[in-house]
């Protein structure tokens, strides 16, 4: 029968284990192209890996396939501004098997295409606060297939109502902000650089990361801890939140223009008047695109 032979082609695993990873190759003016700490990436990978029962791969030969490929893909990185071509590394089960549990075979592809900035406007976000990305000991760490399917519905949900994304909150509670959207979020607060603490309800972002170190280097206070909902819109109505985006490789820094909770909406101030956001972008683009000497180690040279 025809739908046996496809299924032989393409085994369905019930279980249909899938994780993928997301980072970007970028060419400079020079013709030289780098991609963007796959290091981290490829420790990431395999926490996901670990966290499905998939097997786990080499950082090297992980770094190694990007690199082989982005090699073959070069003619197709975009030379203009803010624009990259995308790499999706992914792992999915294979075996033909309709039980639950671990599959024996297993296939990892790699996938690129060009890529624009992702988000072209200024963002309205709603504080979700009835749907969940992840509770604890759940997988939220994991770039895990399910994560993203059990997103959908609210990203369509707050789509309706006209928002461009959402801020995640716990689980529990729904008080306290996790992520936005596939993204990490953070703040200026009162002069400080905040953003949730990684645990295993949120992705470890290698942006969040690099935006930290930047921060950091800057001599910005920081701090990596919970973070409530309630001193977000406070400062949000005091003047004191005076910065709010979302960080993450396909995402860059995209800048939030006002949060809504509870049906009220509060406006923060004009993005281009926003110090340390605008600075973190003109700086990770000038070390993505080989502007400035990259002093961390960050661009992997293909
Ligand atoms: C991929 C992703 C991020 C951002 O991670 P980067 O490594 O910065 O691209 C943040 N949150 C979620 C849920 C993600 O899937």
């Amino acid at each position: 029968m025809a739908k046996c032979h496809s299924a032989r082609l393409f085994p369905p695993c019930t279980t249909a284990r899938l994780f993928f990873e997301g980072l970007k190759a970028y060419k400079h003016a020079d013709g030289q192209v780098s991609v963007f700490r796959p290091d981290k990436n490829a420790i990431r990978f395999n926490k996901s890996a670990e966290r499905l029962c998939m097997p786990e791969l080499p950082e090297e030969i992980f770094v190694q396939s990007i690199a082989a490929v982005v090699d073959i893909d070069r003619e197709w990185i975009p030379s203009k501004a803010h624009h990259a071509l995308y790499i999706r590394p992914v792992m999915f089960a294979t075996d033909p098997f309709l039980g639950v549990q671990p599959s024996a075979t297993y296939k990892y592809i790699v996938m690129t295409g060009p890529v624009g900035p992702y988000f072209s406007k200024i963002l309205r976000v709603k504080v979700e606060t009835n749907f969940t990305r992840a509770a604890e000991g759940g997988m939220g760490y994991a770039k895990a297939a399910g994560n993203y399917g059990g997103a959908m519905l609210a990203s369509r949900q707050a789509a309706k109502e006209g928002f461009d994304q959402m801020i995640w909150t716990d689980a529990k509670e729904h008080k306290y902000v996790e992520e936005m959207g596939a993204a990490n979020v953070m703040f200026v607060l009162d002069g400080t650089l905040i953003t949730p603490s990684t645990r295993d309800t949120i992705l470890d972002g290698v942006t969040r990361d690099t935006v930290l170190a930047l921060a950091r280097e800057w001599g910005m206070p920081v701090e990596e801890r919970r973070v409530s909902v309630a001193e977000i819109l406070e400062g949000a109505k005091n003047g004191k939140l005076t910065d709010a985006f979302g960080a993450g490789t396909a995402a860059t820094i995209a800048p939030v223009g006002s949060i809504s909770h509870d049906g009220e909406e509060y406006f923060l101030i004009d993005p281009k008047e926003r110090e340390f956001s605008q600075k973190v972008l003109k700086t990770l683009d000038a070390i993505r695109y080989g502007e400035v000497a990259d002093t961390h180690g960050w661009n992997y040279l293909v």
